[in-house]
């Protein structure tokens, strides 16, 4: 009998270990999360329940430290894409919200954690923190109100409209801005990687800065929690920086460097994006299996009828062209060695947005498939197709949205000029 293991994953690119990761997150999630993942939608609030998950997965079951190397206390597991998006897939099929909050924690770490541009004397500082006995939780700090589009529009825009300065005053940056949305802002992280420019209105990409800010420094302030369709276990608050004073040596790189590393993040981003589709798609098609194996209409099961049997079969290959894309690509920025592809060019960052937009609209068109076929069942918080549905919209709608992934996809195949 097939099941969501039978759908394609390269086994002689993805090693035993790593699968063997996602199992031990998928084992969790049978005995942790999934008893409780429809209260989560009511914990968006306060996170009562959430944030002792999070220090489940991040701390106890090691995932953030999986990605630090073993100088400040991480295991650092090699393969990082790969490793990314098999964390991502799993937990997407949990619950791609809370995915979204445990794989933002280490997103804005990726520049400096990053081969072959680690930044070993930031990590002697940060790492331990993450490889710690204590829930200690990263945020990426991009959007600002006037547009997300623009700041990640590095292309043309070129950081023009990013508002957040940064001011180098003797060996401190003091940081002024305003962020909004970030996952895990509010009361859950613990240190920021925030995009700023060293000069406003600047064009020269020398001007972008990322910088690393502690929740705690004194002149950061947050709002409360967004109330959102789903993503519940993402809080997502504004966050203010009043001239907030870090050390120097918190700029992840540099002039140039900051921007690379950054179109790096974008790629990653991109690749957890799909792989929490791929895992939301999984979870769906063990629910409408079930319930079209299980319900009997005109006298047979729901799945005998051929027109359901299409939109099945639909589903499927949803699955497989979506799970082939991402590890095509995985293997694309693990090995740039054969593929010859720099893991922080714009190629891949803007490739990668195409396999994006490819699989939310995948998962978009899956749940609501599986939802026409279970009719108010669907609809229904009991069965969780609604949850999945409400939750994975969201997965189109961040990172640019998909007017700005349209155009930098656009932009690689067919060298735009005035977009
Ligand atoms: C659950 C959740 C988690 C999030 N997590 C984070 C996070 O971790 N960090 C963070 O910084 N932000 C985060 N965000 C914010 C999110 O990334 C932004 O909302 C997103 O980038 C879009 O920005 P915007 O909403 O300002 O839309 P706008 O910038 O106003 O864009 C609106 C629409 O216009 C389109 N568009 C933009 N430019 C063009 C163009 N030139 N041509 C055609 N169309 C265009 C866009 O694609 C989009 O469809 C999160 C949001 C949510 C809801």
């Amino acid at each position: 009998m097939a099941n969501i293991d039978d759908f394609i994953r390269p086994k002689e690119w993805v090693s035993d270990f790593v699968t063997d990761i996602g199992k031990v997150l998928r084992e969790w999630g049978k005995d942790k999360y999934m008893p409780v993942r429809q209260q989560i939608d009511e914990d968006w609030r306060d996170h009562k329940l959430v944030k002792p998950l999070l220090k489940e997965v991040l701390v106890d079951l090691g995932i953030n430290a999986a990605f630090f190397p073993a100088e400040v206390g991480g295991t650092d597991i090699p393969e990082t894409c790969t490793l990314v998006c098999i964390l991502a897939e799993e937990g997407g099929r949990i619950d791609s919200g809370f995915t979204v909050a445990v794989l933002c924690s280490l997103w804005p770490m990726l520049p400096i954690i990053l081969k072959p541009h680690r930044n070993m004397e930031l990590l002697q500082d940060i790492g331990p923190k993450f490889c710690g006995e204590t829930l200690y939780v990263g945020c990426n700090a991009m959007t600002e109100p006037s547009s997300g589009a623009d700041i990640e529009n590095m292309d043309r825009m070129r950081g023009k409209t990013i508002q957040t300065t940064a001011k180098l005053i003797g060996d401190e940056w003091v940081i002024n801005g305003h962020k909004i949305w970030p996952t895990n802002s509010g009361d859950v992280a613990n240190l920021y990687g925030v995009v700023c420019t060293t000069k406003k209105g600047s064009t020269d990409l020398n001007d972008f800065a990322f910088i690393y800010v502690p929740a705690d420094a004194p002149g950061v302030s947050m709002g409360g929690p967004y109330q959102k369709a789903g993503m519940a276990a993402d809080m997502n608050t504004d966050i203010w920086f009043e001239d907030v004073h870090v050390p120097k040596s918190y700029r992840a790189h540099g002039p140039g460097d900051d921007l690379k590393y950054f179109t790096e993040m974008i790629t990653y981003g991109n690749m957890a994006s799909a792989a929490m589709c791929l895992g939301v798609m999984k979870n769906i098609y063990e629910i409408i299996k079930r319930w079209t194996t299980e319900r009997i209409i005109a006298g047979k099961p729901l799945k005998e009828h051929s027109m359901v049997a299409a939109a099945l079969s639909e589903i499927a290959i949803s699955i497989e062209a979506t799970s082939a894309w991402i590890h095509m690509y995985c293997r694309e920025v693990d090995h740039p060695e054969i593929y010859g592809t720099d893991p922080w060019s714009n190629k891949m960052a803007h490739k990668s947005r195409g396999l994006a937009i490819f699989a939310s609209q995948a998962v978009e068109k899956v749940c609501s498939t599986a939802m026409d076929y279970m009719g108010s069942y669907g609809y229904s918080r009991e069965f969780d197709v609604e949850k999945h549905w409400r939750d994975s919209k969201m997965i189109g709608l961040w990172m640019g949205g998909l007017g700005l992934k349209h155009l930098e996809n656009a932009r690689y195949w067919y060298e735009l000029e005035t977009l």
